[in-house]
């Protein structure tokens, strides 16, 4: 059964797309059949994957709106990872999708599709709460949120877990928090490390061990069309990255051998 986690943050450039494509990679160089679905209107993670949006048909929106199967969709990347290209269409299938019954579960109905098929199933979200991002908590069995550690990194966080707590409540009384992952961080910012250390002692062990680095090599990656690890495997980031990936698989193995889940952080 694939895992399904929804890498989102209703903040705009804190990183989910990063994480989303250099996770995706980071777990299929570890042999792990990996699905990443584009959910946000900008295609940014399926440029990153070296796949163009602009001719990406059919996309998530055709099968969230039913108008496609899901296998017809996707395709491999170089990765080796398979992506479900995503791109300003979506914001028209969220539109229609207003108006339908059991709105919310479109993309849930989608992947059981391929539940089989995968070992884990990213989901990279727009910067929003809105239908899309709906959509990818109500399918998810987790949620990594990716914080950058700036100023008013905080700010927000509150809304986003009000969120997860009504999706709990009505949708999907499964979604757990995968975790708080720390992004562009950089030892020498003061800020930075206040931030770090008000994240943990909010949220304690919801912090991932993990942090991602400030780095260069990530930012140039996308345009390159190619996640980290092709486009510089010896980066601080693609280093980072694979720590990352190792971190989600150990946790996977800690649930199946029955660890306690934390309760949710307010
Ligand atoms: P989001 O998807 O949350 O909007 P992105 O992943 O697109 O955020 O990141 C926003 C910008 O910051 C992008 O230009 C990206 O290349 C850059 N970026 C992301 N993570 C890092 C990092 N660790 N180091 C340097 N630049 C980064
Ligand atoms: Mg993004």
């Amino acid at each position: 059964m694939a895992r399904i986690i929804a890498v989102a943050n209703q903040k705009g450039g804190v990183g989910k797309t990063t994480t989303a494509v250099n996770l995706a990679a980071a777990l299929a160089a570890a042999k792990r059949r990996v699905l990443l679905i584009d959910l946000d209107p900008q295609g940014n993670a399926t440029m990153a994957s070296g796949v163009d949006k602009r001719v990406a048909k059919p996309n998530g929106c055709e099968v969230l709106l039913d108008e496609a199967p899901l296998h017809k969709a996707i395709v491999t990347t170089e990765a080796h990872y398979d992506l479900l290209p995503g791109n300003g269409d979506l914001t028209a299938a969220e539109l229609k999708l207003m108006d339908a019954i059991a709105r919310e579960s479109r993309l849930k109905e989608q992947l059981a599709k391929v539940d089989d098929k995968y070992d884990t199933i990213l989901i990279d979200c727009p910067p929003t709460l809105h239908l899309l991002t709906l959509n990818a908590l109500t399918a998810a069995h987790g949620l990594l949120i990716p914080v950058q550690c700036e100023y008013f990194a905080l700010e927000g966080l509150s809304s986003l877990l009000d969120t997860v707590k009504a999706v709990r409540q009505r949708l999907n009384p499964n979604l757990e928090i995968e975790g708080l992952l720390r992004t562009m961080y950089d030892v020498r910012n003061n800020l930075g490390n206040e931030v770090s250390a008000q994240l943990t002692q909010h949220f304690g062990d919801k912090v991932l061990r993990s942090i991602i680095p400030r780095n260069v090599r990530l930012a140039e990656a996308p345009s390159h069309g190619q996640p980290i690890h092709l486009y510089d495997r010896s980066s601080r980031g693609a280093i980072a990255y694979i720590g990352l990936a190792g971190e989600i698989i150990r946790r996977e193995r800690g649930m199946a051998a029955g660890q306690a889940h934390d309760a949710l952080p307010v």
